[in-house]
């Protein structure tokens, strides 16, 4: 058992004084004043937090995480000269090794930016399960927990490799969520890309698979316009929203990404039926999508968790960052100061994501999986601290940088010491990004 015993630590949306943290085997025990812990646990291994700030680690719910390779590659385009100068243009060369190196860089920036919690919208399938299998072994080396949304994708405009039947697609993900659903640290989920990249009956088999693995499913939905219009065309005027309600795939399991052109009485429908959003705000300011109605959709009842969304449409892969960006778009977007708060968008990078995934994660709490960062005080970016420490959660949202990040703790392991990967050796990651890049660009 260790008792961490911080400066600080977050409890039930506010800063508290002098709380500690029991953990034993991957779990929170127990929260509260550090004195009485330190009497019920005389035995414990005492982690000396002091100057630190204790706060639940981040939930990234939406990511691509190979994209991190094609980072600084077209940007500054339409969405669509974008997937095809950035995506489409490289997927087709990436070997299991480079997604294994792009994984571990993706996970990795990941952890030293406090997340503890990545849900991989992952679609580079080549085939089989060799691609996804290096996912999981790359977030397994570094020690972060890992929800995989194995993609599904039947439209052949796409690479290749992008694409499977229905029953490969089925088989594929099913195999890999019996061999790793359970233990807490991987989960895999099935993901029909969205309405453009998968057939009607793709997104109907991902939903029957959710039921019958009991997780939840994702799909983008509304991310650009012309997936409406095209959705529209094709399914008889229907916008995303009413056909996927009327195929039946609606439901508590849904939770859809972007959805930044919906109507209010799809929100509103979406809402009803308990579905969730992971809300991406820098990825749909970098790619010009547009501005999900976020007022709407907590006024309809939806979840909403954050995701930067792939490093090569952000471009930081952060969800402190994405917590600053939701309030200050949202508030820009509807000149309403209150519109979204430091504490609700705190929320949303923590405990939201824990619950739109299923999984406990994002709170200090008995019970839940012992995954939390340590924040320096002491760092310019969260300065001033007042003795009752009140300004440390808006500090967290709106000021503090990645500098600040001192310690993060994945399961009840450290894997972040001092701004520093513990599991992964930096330096060897640089050269091998570099290996890879040459790789892709044809040169070796
Ligand atoms: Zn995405």
């Amino acid at each position: 058992m260790e008792l961490y015993l911080p400066d600080f630590a977050y409890q039930n949306g506010a800063i508290e004084k002098g709380t500690a943290v029991a953990v034993e085997n991957g779990r929170i025990v127990e929260t509260g004043p550090a004195e009485a812990l330190r009497q019920t646990y005389p035995h414990a291994e005492k982690k000396d937090w002091a100057g630190l700030v204790l706060v639940p680690g981040t939930v990234n719910a939406h990511n691509h995480c190979f994209q991190s390779l094609l980072r600084g590659i077209a940007t500054d385009r339409p969405f669509l000269e974008w997937r095809d100068e950035a995506l489409y243009r490289y997927s087709q060369r990436f070997s299991p090794e480079d997604i294994y190196t792009g994984a571990l860089f993706a996970f990795g920036e990941m952890l030293k930016c406090g997340v503890t919690t990545v849900c991989d919208f992952f679609y580079l399938h080549n085939f089989g399960t060799e691609s996804d299998e290096q996912i999981l072994r790359a977030a397994h080396d570094l020690g972060i927990r890992l929800v995989l949304a194995r993609t599904m994708y039947d439209w052949t405009g796409a690479p290749a490799g992008y694409v499977e039947t229905i029953e490969d697609a089925v088989e594929n993900t099913r195999a890999l969520a019996k061999k790793y659903n359970g233990s807490g640290m991987a989960t895999v989920l099935p993901a029909p890309h969205s309405l453009h990249a998968a057939s009607l009956d793709m997104v109907r088999a991902g939903h029957a698979l959710a039921k019958e693995l009991d997780t939840c499913f994702h799909i983008h939905v509304a991310e650009e316009p012309f997936e409406v219009e095209q959705v529209k065309r094709e399914y008889g005027g229907l916008t995303p929203l009413e056909v996927l309600d009327k195929a039946g795939v609606l439901d508590a399991r849904t939770v859809i990404v972007h959805g930044v052109w919906l109507q209010k009485s799809e929100i509103e429908r979406l809402g009803a039926a308990g579905g969730k959003l992971a809300y991406c705000p820098s990825s749909n300011m970098f790619l010009a999508d547009g501005i999900t109605d976020i007022p709407a959709m907590r006024k309809a009842g939806v979840l909403i968790g954050l995701g930067s969304d792939g490093a090569c449409s952000n471009n930081r892969i952060s969800v402190f960052e994405e917590m600053r960006m939701a309030a200050l778009l949202q508030k820009a977007n509807t000149c309403d100061a209150l519109c979204l708060t430091y504490k609700d968008a705190f929320a949303m990078g923590t405990e939201n994501g824990g619950e739109l995934l299923g999984l406990p994660v994002g709170k200090l709490e008995a019970g839940y999986f012992a995954d939390f960062v340590g924040v320096r005080l002491s760092d310019l970016s969260m300065q001033p601290v007042s003795p009752s420490g009140e300004q440390i959660l808006p500090n967290l949202v709106y000021a503090m940088q990645p500098t600040a990040i001192a310690h993060v703790v994945v399961n009840g392991r450290q894997v972040v010491e001092n701004g520093a990967l513990l599991t992964v050796s930096e330096q060897k990651l640089v050269s091998e990004i570099a290996r890879t890049m040459a790789h892709l660009r044809g040169e070796a």
